[in-house]
């Protein structure tokens, strides 16, 4: 993957859309699980504009932006590493980025135990990315579920997201009451389905 040429010194903005730039280009052939399979992007994109709009500091959004991409580039033929990331975006965005990024070399049931066990361990950047992660997928989950997650295993993912958003909470007021108002959403809208 082509690196976008930096500048010295690089304007915040010219940094945030090389970030989005970077991410487009890594998930440029993944999608979101949802039925509507819209491409990954949108979901970091969410991420990233929820960061912003809620006074995450800058290293915050430009992580919210690239969070996924060690993770789900691990199949691909040119997978990010942390190196990578440091090298483009610096020690602090790529310490930010690994701190919410899970070990895949573990069972997936280990992976959310710990998610939960994690969270009030991490750095405030890294508490709110995730809880911006975590906004943006149970919006996902309550507009365009999975095909074949049933009632029981969305409300089971509604329950562990809440789980693991007590633990990053207290950092960031108005990101604690936007989890807030979209998990009773979530709730809300699978009880009106049962
Ligand atoms: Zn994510």
């Amino acid at each position: 993957m082509d690196t976008i040429p930096m500048r010295d010194p690089e304007r915040p903005e010219a940094r945030l859309l090389r970030a989005a730039t970077f991410a487009a280009r890594v998930h440029a052939t993944h999608k979101r699980k949802g039925a509507s399979a819209e491409p990954y992007v949108n979901h970091v994109l969410e991420v990233a504009a929820i960061l912003a709009a809620h006074g995450a500091p800058e290293e915050a959004v430009l992580a919210g932006l690239l969070h996924d991409t060690v993770e789900d580039s691990d199949k691909d033929p040119d997978p990010i590493t942390h190196e990578r990331l440091v090298a483009e975006f610096g020690e602090v965005v790529a310490g930010v980025v690994a701190e919410a990024t899970d070990d895949k070399s573990l069972p997936k049931e280990v992976r959310k135990a710990l998610q939960v066990r994690l969270a009030p361990k991490k750095t405030d950047a890294a508490k709110m990315l995730k809880l911006a992660d975590k906004i943006s997928n149970l919006r996902a989950i309550a507009a365009s579920p999975p095909a074949g997650w049933d009632h029981a295993r969305r409300l089971e993912y509604i329950g562990w997201a809440g789980r693991v958003a007590a633990g990053l909470r207290g950092v960031n007021p108005a990101l604690d009451v936007l989890f807030e108002v979209t998990y009773r959403e979530a709730v809300a809208r699978l009880a009106q389905e049962a």
